[in-house]
């Protein structure tokens, strides 16, 4: 046996009545079925106010009334089946005019189950209408599950069943009803009773949903809850299910599936036994009027235990942003309670809702991404091993457009990309930079890690910025100097914020760096620290490109236009560590002149040694009256004693100390500045700031 009920709506005009007899006809196929169904929309209510009511005023609501049932009964039926259904009406009207006003009300299920029984008998099916008033007997559950069992048993025939919902009977035998939203109820009793496969309540709504959706347009349908949290739902104000129903239903382990009369094929909420050890989750939001004391309690239901307390908080806080007063708020562990005026009943109910049940819209990040190096390897890694955690937290999607070691690749990303995309530069390419003002006048951001972009003439890196300015786009390359360390970003926000960089001194090239502490550390010759360190890949194919000392000028470069100071090459005084006459010679003869210059070498290493002092080699830029500039700015190796940050500087570390009027006391950064994953990383950030 399966138990179709239907309610108002679903019942309430021909039209919808047709749709209700194509859903049994379809589920008759299947098994038999007990059809319950309310009083058409509005009549329990049209009713009550007849009962309430005296004379003429209750004539013509009466007439009304038949005016509707007899406009159905036209539309459903034609010719001697059309005039028995309204001698049928006839006949039940009559009886409604004469019957004691406490009964009125029951009258409604009987005139819109009258009508379905003949229809379906009309269309062949076979069918038998059951007077629910006999079957249910209010408050006696075995009774009723008897009286029920035993009227379907004596019909073997009979494949739909039509029953009235909501109307019962006394034990005594007085008409009654189940109580306002009954019908549910009546439908669980018919399915328990028959101990029915299928239980499926059939309404105006897609099923029940994380909060009502004609307060909370944005309300979501529940696929799958326990009965606990129905029952929850139900109770404090959901009224798609009528509270009293999951108990029965519950009971005699039947689940039940609420559905859309109107979106039959949907796939509705099934209210069931739950799985053990599922996770606590908040199923949704109700909102109960009491409209005597101008108050709504509305109800967050959780299914499982939940931080009542915490709980508690971030409604009260939610409501707070919305400007919405709680006026008490309590949690029982499971489900959290508000009381809130009932003016804002609406607003609080999307507030809660929205806190609770949506998840803000992503903003999606276009990348194109130029590179597929080392660090543009890692990026891409990195991006889809962590793109949900970080949508998570930032509520930004990234998504990789393309990457391309192309050189036309920075124009097709001009000619394409959408405007807000971001341009990601991770090659080490030499004129990629020339492309970044058109980017960016397209509306394209840039995240570069390309030191060489930042190193041109300081009348292009301006343009670059004045193009990014001008067009609200943004130009990042924090990994430019020092990878991952916030040195750039803790330049430039001294600088806006009217700090006055006195002096900048550099550890940045770990290269060499790694060379100098080895030579301090180890009986090696220079030489043979150069040699070995090229063999590691740790410096460039041709290591002199790493002695010449051209990428810590690129970064002083960089560093000094970031505080504010626009640094071109020719202003550095850069001291390398091997003179001119070390380059233009094949490789081979390098090293062998680097070996035979191993005495110069150690001397300076002795010297430093004597004084306690460390080999370091450093970028500075210092305020200097006497430059043009007002700042000289120089590379060389220092040697630094033991009080110097740059002292104990190990491996990859990379350090920055900058004194401004604001730090008289140097702000010191240092850290890891070195390795693809690293760099990957800061370029993230950038892409995320
Ligand atoms: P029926 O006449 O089919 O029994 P009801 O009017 O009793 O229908 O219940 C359906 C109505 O319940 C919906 O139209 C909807 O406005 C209201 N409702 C309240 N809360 C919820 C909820 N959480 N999910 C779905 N519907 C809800
Ligand atoms: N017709 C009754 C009511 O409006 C019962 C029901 O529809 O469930 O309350
Ligand atoms: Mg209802």
């Amino acid at each position: 046996m399966q138990v179709l009920k239907f309610g108002g709506t679903s019942v309430a005009d021909a039209t919808n009545i047709s749709r209700v007899l194509d859903i049994v006809s379809k589920a008759a196929t299947r098994d038999r079925v007990i059809l319950v169904c309310s009083a058409i929309a509005g009549c329990t209510d049209a009713l009550l106010e007849i009962a309430r009511s005296e004379g003429a005023v209750r004539d013509t609501l009466l007439a009304s009334l038949r005016t509707k049932h007899e406009h159905i009964a036209s539309r459903l039926f034609t010719g001697a089946e059309r005039a028995e259904v309204l001698a049928e009406l006839d006949g039940l009207f009559g009886e409604l005019a004469k019957a004691p006003a406490d009964e009125t009300v029951t009258f409604g299920e009987l005139l819109s189950t009258r009508i379905i029984a003949r229809k379906l008998a009309c269309d062949g099916i076979a069918t038998k209408w059951l007077d629910s008033r006999i079957l249910v007997i209010k408050g006696h559950q075995e009774l009723t599950y008897n009286n029920i069992s035993t009227a379907v048993a004596l019909e073997p025939g009979v494949q739909v069943f039509v029953a009235p919902g909501f109307i019962a009977s006394e034990y005594d035998g007085r008409h009654t009803t189940l109580g306002r939203g009954g019908s549910d109820l009546s439908a669980a009793l018919y399915a328990a009773a028959t101990k029915a496969s299928r239980l499926e309540i059939w309404t105006d709504v897609p099923g029940i949903m994380t909060a009502n959706p004609k307060q909370v347009p944005a309300a979501k349908t529940i696929p799958e809850m326990s009965w606990q949290a129905a029952s929850d739902m139900a109770s404090h104000g959901a009224k798609v299910l009528y509270a009293p129903t999951v108990a029965p239903a519950m009971e005699a382990g039947i689940a039940i599936h609420i559905r859309n009369t109107f979106e039959p094929e949907g796939p509705g909420t099934v209210v069931t036994t739950m799985t053990e050890g599922k996770a606590p989750e908040w199923v949704g939001v109700t909102g109960m009027d009491d409209t005597l004391k101008g108050e709504s309690l509305l109800c967050l239901v959780g299914d499982g235990p939940v931080n009542g307390e915490a709980a508690c908080k971030r409604v009260e806080g939610c409501l707070r942003k919305s400007g919405i007063r709680t006026l008490s708020i309590s949690s029982d562990g499971t489900n959290i309670y508000a009381t809130v005026r009932l003016a804002v009943v609406g607003q609080a109910l999307e507030a809660i809702h929205r806190e609770f049940f949506e998840v803000a819209p992503l903003t999606r990040l276009n990348l194109y991404i130029a590179g597929h190096g080392a660090v543009g390897k890692a990026l891409e890694e990195m991006i889809e091993a962590s793109r949900d955690t970080i949508a998570e937290r930032t509520g930004k999607d990234l998504c990789i457009e393309a990457i391309s070691t192309d050189r036309g690749f920075a124009e097709k990303v001009r000619e394409q990309a959408p405007r807000g995309s971001i341009f990601v530069d991770v090659t080490d390419s030499p004129d990629i930079w020339r492309s970044y003002e058109g980017l960016l006048r397209e509306g394209v951001n840039i995240v570069s890690s390309n030191r060489r972009s930042f190193a041109v003439p300081f009348v292009d890196y301006a343009a670059m910025h004045a193009a990014a300015q001008e067009n609200g786009v943004f130009l990042r390359y924090e990994t430019t100097v020092g990878s991952a360390l916030p040195i750039l970003e803790s330049i430039a926000a001294g600088t806006n914020s009217s700090d006055e960089i006195t002096s900048l001194e550099a550890v940045v090239s770990c290269t060499l760096n790694r060379i100098l502490s080895a030579y301090t550390l180890t009986p090696d010759t220079f030489a043979g620290i150069v040699r070995k360190a090229q063999e590691e890949g740790l410096t460039e194919p041709d290591p002199r490109v790493d002695l010449s000392g051209r990428e810590a000028l690129r970064k002083l470069l960089i560093l000094a236009r970031e505080a504010g100071v626009p640094l071109e090459e020719e202003d550095v005084e850069l001291d390398s560590l091997i003179g001119p006459e070390y380059f233009d010679i094949p490789l081979d003869e390098f090293y062998r002149k680097l070996e035979a210059a191993e005495p110069e070498f150690r001397a300076r290493e002795d010297a430093a040694d004597a004084k306690r002092c460390r080999q370091r080699f450093v970028a500075s830029l210092v305020k200097d009256a006497s430059a043009p500039l007002g700042y000289k700015a120089s590379i060389r190796v220092e040697c630094v004693d033991a009080n110097h940050p740059a002292y104990r500087l190990k491996g990859t570390e990379n350090a920055i100390i900058i004194r401004s009027t604001m730090h008289p006391y140097p702000l010191l950064i240092q850290g890891p500045g070195e390795g693809a994953r690293l760099a990957a990383s800061s370029v993230l950030n950038d892409i995320l700031r």
